[in-house]
């Protein structure tokens, strides 16, 4: 093979390369993200102390690997250091402060009172001796320690804050999109159990009372509020009838109407009236 049909392939291959790295950042931040959301909004108890570790672990090392290239592993191997040698990678680092420039040309300003006080600190600060601290709770659990004599052998909130802290570095910033998948997640099902309690509703109703629901006027029954936008009558997603008076609208397209059926009692939130306008506006994209 010729000189001028290797370079490509050498070319290709620091490409894959780098895809790679890329990757294998991406899962560390989604990794940190998971377990961090999972202790600071879902509050898991069971097993946190090794959701933690796993949290703290991917967080470093995508810090580490972002910020310094090659010192998250082992010189020894390729292996990943444990959280408690990244953290000594990041106390070498940083003169012992924890403090990490984002941008390592852009001189970092110390005088945190000649910053504008709307501009966010160009710089994440790990917070070392709480972090110490949070390893050693975690290990004597996980190692099947007798934890009853030992104070140190809890996760507090302060553990966790400094975790979450780490989520201000662009390697990770992850957290908010766990968050919002989750709550986009939560809000379907919550839809799901309100249509299936509406649906029950309606089927325990007599007929008669059904049909004199459904014959109503309620444009004229209706009656504005201060708080209501403009009212508009629309149909029912669970018992069809036009009779879902609607107080409010989505704030994307003003399409999808909030409030509820007069005929049935479902109720459409502000939260999942958004949803429903997100969810077609990717369907008409998709056409
Ligand atoms: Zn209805």
């Amino acid at each position: 093979m010729s000189r001028e049909q290797r370079e490509p392939l050498k070319f290709e291959q620091g490409g894959d390369e780098l895809n790679d790295r890329e990757s294998v950042q991406t899962r560390r931040a989604h990794q940190f993200a998971l377990c961090t959301f999972a202790l600071a909004y879902d509050r898991a108890t069971d097993g946190a102390e090794g959701v933690f570790d796993q949290a703290l672990t991917n967080g470093l090392a995508a810090i580490v690997a972002h910020t310094w290239p090659g010192q998250e592993k082992d010189k020894q191997g390729p292996r990943v250091r444990s959280a408690s040698q990244l953290l000594d990678v990041i106390e070498n680092n940083t003169d012992k402060t924890g403090r990490i420039p984002h941008d390592h040309d852009a001189p970092v300003d110390d005088d945190a009172a000649s910053r504008d006080p709307f501009d966010l600190p160009p710089y994440t600060v790990v917070d070392i001796a709480t972090l110490r601290d949070s390893l050693t709770a975690t290990q004597v659990i996980r190692h099947a320690r007798d934890v009853d004599d030992d104070p140190t052998a809890a996760l507090t909130e302060d553990h966790v804050k400094a975790l979450m802290a780490l989520d201000w570095h662009p390697a990770l910033r992850s957290v908010r999109d766990v968050h919002m998948d989750r709550d986009w997640e939560r809000d379907g099902r919550s839809d799901d159990a309100e249509t299936d309690r509406a649906q029950r509703y309606y089927d325990a109703l007599d007929d008669m009372e059904i049909e004199r629901r459904r014959a109503l006027d309620y444009t004229t029954l209706a009656q504005p509020t201060m708080l209501d936008d403009a009212i508009a009558i629309e149909g029912c997603p669970v018992c069809g009838a036009c009779a879902f008076v609607a107080r409010a609208h989505d704030g994307l397209r003003s399409e999808v109407g909030i409030g509820h059926c007069w005929v049935c009692s479902y109720e459409r939130t502000g939260r999942i009236a958004e949803r429903e306008m997100i969810d077609e506006l990717l369907r008409r994209a998709a056409q």
